[in-house]
Formats: structure tokens, sequence, C-alpha cells
């Protein structure tokens, strides 16, 4: 790729953000579509965000992405906020349109995609999901906006499981959301009619490798679809219980892949070349 005075730049804000995948998958994907764009990483904390974002505003800058612990706080810099990122209350990918720099999330949407892409229909689902932090609020929201029929969130912090689930009741007809307690008994329990458990916990990713919300492949249906939001390590004790239940499994790293797809779209206007980058930067 030959930088030119035209080239448009993109970026991550975030802390930490050296090994972030996301400057290796959008730089192929341009590269790869000839497109004159450049995506690059910079460490920003919540001290420096407003003058970062001041800062790419004044450059012109095409988008860029929001990664922890910034995507709730850069939500009163910006100019507008989808309707779907407003419901789920941060973003993660911000986008200049004619000079409005308008957040969108897209989280939620990368999981979805993945899960069709995998052939799991998601509409009219029963969904069992652990974990209510933002990319659990993001899931659900969009889950209950393609159409799943119930979602049960558990969570080890209850209040927090209870606001998805009004938010879900009160805005998105034809679902119903429901709070419970991070427990095994009573997730094994919900399993039993369930379509798809989803860990969105950080149980099962370091330091956590040891952990799963579910300890035995005996409470898991052999047609029970498992995913989990980690991506390193790429089998998590929990997906290594469903296989073992004979479960279909899906790890993080499709959602990953989407949510920067669903980026790249809005950025772009084009469809990322998701084979070509699985490939390249993922090789899975
Ligand atoms: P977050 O906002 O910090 O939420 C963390 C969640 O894990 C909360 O529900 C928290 O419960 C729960 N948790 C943490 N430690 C726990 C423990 N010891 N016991 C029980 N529950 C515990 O983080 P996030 O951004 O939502 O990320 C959640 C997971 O998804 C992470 O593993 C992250 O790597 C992964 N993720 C993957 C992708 C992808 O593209 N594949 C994208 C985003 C995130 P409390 O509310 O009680 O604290």
């Amino acid at each position: 790729m030959e930088i030119t005075g035209e080239t448009r730049l993109l970026g991550l804000l975030g802390s930490p953000v050296s090994h972030s995948l996301s400057p290796r998958m959008h730089n192929a994907a341009f590269g790869r579509l000839g497109l004159d764009y450049v995506y690059l990483a910079f460490e920003t904390t919540q001290e420096s965000l407003s003058r970062v974002v001041a800062a790419l505003r004044d450059m012109n800058v095409k988008g860029f992405n929001i990664t922890m612990p910034l995507k709730k706080s850069v939500l009163p810099l910006l100019d507008g906020i989808s309707p779907e990122a407003r419901m789920i209350g941060c973003v993660n990918t911000v986008a200049n349109e004619d000079g409005r720099l308008i957040g969108y999330n897209t989280d939620g949407l990368g999981y979805v995609r993945d899960l069709k892409e995998h052939g799991v229909s998601v509409r009219g689902a029963r969904i069992a999901l652990a974990g209510a932090g933002g990319a659990a609020r993001s899931a659900a929201i969009q889950l209950a906006l393609d159409g799943a029929a119930e979602i049960a969130v558990f969570n080890r912090t209850l209040e927090k499981a209870a606001d998805i689930a009004d938010a879900i009741n009160k805005n998105i007809p034809g679902c119903r959301a429901e709070a419970l307690c991070l427990e095994e008994g009573s997730l094994a329990r919900r399993l039993e009619d369930a379509d798809i458990l989803v860990n969105a916990t950080a149980l099962g990713m370091r330091p956590h490798e040891d952990a799963s919300v579910i300890s035995s492949p005996g409470l898991l249906r052999r047609d029970l679809v498992v995913s989990d939001f980690i991506y390193e390590p790429s089998r998590t004790k929990l997906l290594r219980i469903a296989e073992e239940a004979g479960c279909r499994t899906l790890n993080g790293s499709g959602m990953l892949l989407y949510q920067g797809a669903e980026a790249f779209r809005i950025w772009t206007g084009m469809d990322m070349p998701v084979e070509y980058v699985r490939r390249e930067v993922f090789r899975f």
C-alpha cells in the first residue's frame, strides 16, 4: 500500500491497544480492495480522550474504533448516535459523516452475524446469556432486535443483568428478557429448554482460564449451541466441556472478525473481504 497525499486516516482509541488485531485486519482489507486508507492504533486514556477526539475531528479522519475503557466516555463527544448504540449505551465505532462524528456499536452485529454464518438461527431462539458487561449488553440488544424469543441474562451483579432485561422489555416487543443471578444450578435449569448458551463473562480468559460457567458436560444437551465471546484461548474450558457433551461450539474469533467487518462497511460502504482477512490475519 502506498501512502499518498490523499490517504485518509482511521484508527483505534483505547488502552491498552498495542496487542489489538484491528490495525492488521483493516489494513489487510484496505490493501486487498485497493482503498486509500490507513488504520493506526492510538493509546488513549480517559484523561486524553477529549483532546484526541478533537484532534481527529480537526484532521477530518474517516472514522475510528473505540475500545476499553472508553466506549461510554466518548458518547458526549459525538454529534450523533445510532438508535441501536443509544439503546446499548456505548459505541465501538465512530464515522465522520460530512464533518459530524456519529457513533455505532458493531459488537452485537458481529456476534449475530457469526451465528448466522454458522447456520444458527436467531429468530425465535431461547437464549441463556452469562454476563452483563458491555459486550453482553450489545449482543443481547442485537439478538432481541433480530427476533430472539427469550433472553435470560445471568450475572454475578444482578442489577446489571436487570438493566439489560429492562432495556429489552421496554424497547423491543416480541422478545421477553429476564435477569437472574449467575449460579450454576439456575443456569443449568434454564439450559434444559434453551437453544443457545452464550458466555460473555471473563470466565475462561486469563487469569480465569480454569473457570467456566458450566462445570460438567452432563448439564448440556447435545442440540444446544454453545458460544463463547473469548477468542484467546481459542478453546475455553466451557467450549471443551461443550465439545465433550457433543454440542456445536463457536469461539469469539468470528465475532471479532465480523464486528470489524461491520465497522468497515460503515466507513467504506463496502464489504470487507472476510475470507481473505480470516486467512491472512486470523489464520483460522
Ligand atoms: P466487561 O464489561 O468488563 O464485563 C465483564 C463481565 O464478566 C461482567 O458480566 C462481569 O460480571 C463478568 N465477570 C468478570 N469476572 C467475573 C468472575 N470472576 N465471576 C463471574 N463473572 C465475572 O467486559 P466486556 O467488554 O463485556 O467483555 C466480556 C468478555 O467478552 C471478555 O472476555 C472479552 O474479552 C470478550 N469480548 C469479546 C469480543 C469479541 O469480539 N470476540 C468483543 C468484546 C468482548 P460483573 O458485572 O458482576 O462484574
